[in-house]
């Protein structure tokens, strides 16, 4: 299956390592094999706010597993890189969410695809737009560019450079 995305976050210690490290986990031919890659972007906690700013990123995947399997893969890697469950929103080290799969849509308890969250959040949208500006969301029926036009949740949005 291909236009596959996921999205990963982190806020807490060396970002950048942590997303380069959970995208080298992900890399696993012939399961896995990571097509494109974002920037990284940092961007401003959601939710709750008394916490660091994060570092995002979307990798577009070619993938032989089904969704459930790839969920399982993604919760996976987030433990063997030693997140701990704490709060909704809250900190973590790394956090691997699956974006779209295909054109599928999939709503049941355990995974929701297109992700609940994709079409309100820069920090998805931004990253996912620079590299599937025309990926459509197949419940919403508008491309990747045009969900970003729509939003104004007023936070920033920068690619991240190294100071
Ligand atoms: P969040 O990503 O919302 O901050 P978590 O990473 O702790 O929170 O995920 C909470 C639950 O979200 C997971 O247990 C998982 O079953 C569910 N979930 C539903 N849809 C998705 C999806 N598309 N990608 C990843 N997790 C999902
Ligand atoms: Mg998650």
């Amino acid at each position: 299956m291909g236009d596959v995305f996921i999205s990963l976050g982190s806020n807490i210690g060396d970002r950048k390592k942590n997303i380069l490290e959970a995208i080298h986990l992900l890399d696993n031919p012939p399961e896995i094999i990571i097509e494109k890659k974002s920037s990284l972007y940092s961007t401003d906690p959601i939710g709750y706010v008394g916490q660091d700013w994060f570092l995002n990123s979307v990798v577009e995947i070619m993938t032989r597993l089904s969704p459930k399997e790839l969920l399982s893969r993604c919760q996976a890697i987030e433990e063997q890189m030693g997140r701990v469950r704490t709060m909704p929103w809250g900190p973590r080290i790394i956090d691997l969410d699956i974006l779209l799969y295909g054109g599928e849509i999939i709503e049941d308890d355990e995974l929701i695809i297109p992700h609940p969250h994709l079409h309100k959040r820069g920090f998805v949208l931004v990253p996912l737009a620079e590299i599937a500006p025309d990926i459509l969301h197949p419940r919403l029926n508008k491309t990747a560019v045009e969900l970003l036009r729509q939003i104004k949740d007023g936070h920033k949005v920068d690619v991240y450079r190294e100071c």
